[in-house]
């Protein structure tokens, strides 16, 4: 959003309650990363039951993109349709695919997506991919081949890496996904959006770290926001301007609007449809391994390809099952988390003999899986994942297919309704104010200045991965804004103000 909206004539401030992620040895070290939690918030929420857990989330520039797999898919065409899973109905988003695929377009080439068309049963109608493919390991070619002899259509991830194999660029390492990219080739919005939009716009756009936007304050008639208040070197600043666009993610992006309540709006800001907060989503995840005693795993980047036969409808059942993709290695300190008096040695021993796989289901929007603040303002996570009988069915075919594979031996894991890494769905888009938070462009119903650009938006959670539709939709609200807001402010330069003080 600040990168589409930087060469435009509005003066920009992000806000951002972290601060640089370093360019630094431990950005690659599993240890740094998967033991000591070097990156991740310190923050504590609590569950459903009130038990207290430290989110895997990451307050930085850039955000969880800094440490994402950049794996940077369109969701299909089916997912904007309402749709029959399993366990319930995925709703229907208030915009279609063709809304978004100029959108996607743009997404792509910015966040140099590589990939190769005409191989995903599932791929909605599009042009050729922005760069080419990252080539499948030697490993990964041969298994690539046997899933084709099984019938299977396996096609290339799509990945938001820059320059592999040329001296500044992406060295296809194995410490990517959970990782910040020392090199800073990983397409993520630091390097791709904010730096860039910084250097760009001459003093228009201005970025504030280590800032955090505490409430979102509203004009007499609470109608617009009047000023952001934020917490910045100790002290509380007001910052008054004419349009606010929110991004804090999901979760934060919704705890913000409830700690926003006030006088006009006793139950939160925007909350006026009693949404704010609901309809949680974060995907069913499980991360499965091959593993054969005899065979070394030599693949180093395996990141490379997505098998999405049963992404639509199962094998033994007409309802879509999800996503299989194969997954950065394992190192023996990751899986050292899940079992911990286990020596890190044998994992070590045992993730060198596995290849890793992720299978990835859609969980469905209920009014009861939200966010809610407990009574000292802290974030309260209720969720229970839900289109279990899906997700498990897709687990026992990735089963299926690995031991087809020559794999004797399949284990898999899932960090279950703590997972936050795939969070959504919190303030839901749509055209009708009492079933939806914001429009179909992301402004909210009840306050007339207010955007919310993040995953919260989402009215279902899909099973591809959604940064690339979270990017879409930013560039599709830029151009919007350019179109109405920014037209009303160049003729009314005197709203055009950015003013902070201390209160
Ligand atoms: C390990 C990992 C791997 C992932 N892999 C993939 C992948 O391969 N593909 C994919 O599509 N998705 C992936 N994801 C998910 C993806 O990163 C998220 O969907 C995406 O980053 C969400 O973007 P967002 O803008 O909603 O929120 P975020 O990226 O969380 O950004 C929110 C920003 O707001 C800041 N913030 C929060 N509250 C405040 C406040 N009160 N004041 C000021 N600043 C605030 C935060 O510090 C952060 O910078 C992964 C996530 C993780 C954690
Ligand atoms: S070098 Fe490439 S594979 Fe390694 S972290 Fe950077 S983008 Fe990922």
């Amino acid at each position: 959003m600040a990168r589409a909206l930087a060469g435009t004539s509005a003066r920009i401030l992000i806000v951002e309650r972290g601060d640089f992620v370093p360019q630094e040895a431990e950005n690659w070290s599993p240890e740094a990363v998967w033991k000591d939690l070097r990156y991740r918030t310190q923050e504590r929420w609590v569950d459903s039951r009130g038990r207290e857990f430290q989110p895997y989330t990451h307050y930085n520039v850039g955000g969880n993109t800094k440490f994402w797999g950049a794996v940077l898919y369109r969701m299909r065409r089916e997912d904007f349709k309402a749709m029959q899973h399993r366990g319930g109905v995925s709703p229907a988003w208030p915009l279609d695919y063709e809304a978004l695929a100029p959108y996607y377009d743009r997404a792509e080439q910015l966040y140099h997506v590589r990939g190769d068309s005409g191989h995903d049963p599932t791929e909605p109608p599009r042009g050729p991919f922005p760069y080419m493919p990252v080539p499948h390991a030697e490993g990964m070619e041969a298994i690539v081949q046997q899933l084709r002899d099984l019938g299977l259509h396996p096609s290339p991830l799509p990945l938001g890496i820059q320059r592999p194999g040329e001296a500044d660029g992406c060295r296809l390492c194995n410490t990517c996904n959970s990782f910040a990219c020392r090199v800073h080739a990983k397409s993520e919005a630091d390097v791709v959006g904010i730096r860039p939009a910084l250097r760009s716009a001459a003093g228009r756009v201005q970025l504030w770290t280590n800032s955090c936007a505490r409430r979102l304050l509203t004009d007499g008639r609470g109608r617009r926001i009047a000023a952001v208040e934020i917490e910045r070197g100790g002290e509380i600043v007001r910052v008054e301007t004419p349009l606010v666009v929110l991004s804090a993610g999901a979760i934060n992006s919704a705890a913000l609007l409830l700690r926003s309540a006030s006088d006009r709006h006793p139950d939160g800001l925007a909350n006026s449809s009693g949404l704010v907060g609901r309809r949680y989503m974060a995907h069913l995840a499980t991360m499965m391994q091959g593993f054969h005693p005899l065979k070394m795993n030599s693949t180093v980047f395996q990141k490379t390809v997505a098998i999405n036969d049963y992404y639509l409808q199962g094998r033994k059942t007409p309802h879509p099952l999800g996503s299989i993709q194969s997954q950065g290695r394992t190192h023996g300190v990751m899986a050292q988390t899940v079992v911990p008096w286990i020596p890190v040695g044998a994992y070590d021993w045992w993730v060198a003999r596995g290849v890793d796989w992720l299978v990835m289901s859609e969980d469905l929007p209920t009014s009861s899986n939200r966010v809610t603040l407990t009574g000292d303002g802290r974030i309260q996570l209720h969720y229970t994942p839900n289109n279990l009988r899906a997700h498990r069915q897709l687990v026992r075919e990735t089963k299926r297919i690995l031991r087809r594979l020559g794999f004797p031996l399949v284990v898999k894991h899932s960090h279950g309704a703590r997972n936050t890494t795939h969070q959504c769905g919190t303030l839901v888009v749509g055209t009708d104010p009492t079933q939806s938070v914001l429009d179909p462009f992301c402004r909210a119903h009840d306050v007339e200045n207010l955007f919310v650009v993040d995953a919260s938006f989402f009215p279902s959670s899909s099973a591809v991965n959604p940064g690339l539709t979270i990017i879409a939709q930013a560039l599709r609200v830029a151009d919007h804004i350019r179109e109405t807001e920014l037209k009303v402010e160049i003729e009314n330069p005197c709203r055009v103000r950015l003013q902070a003080e201390r209160v």
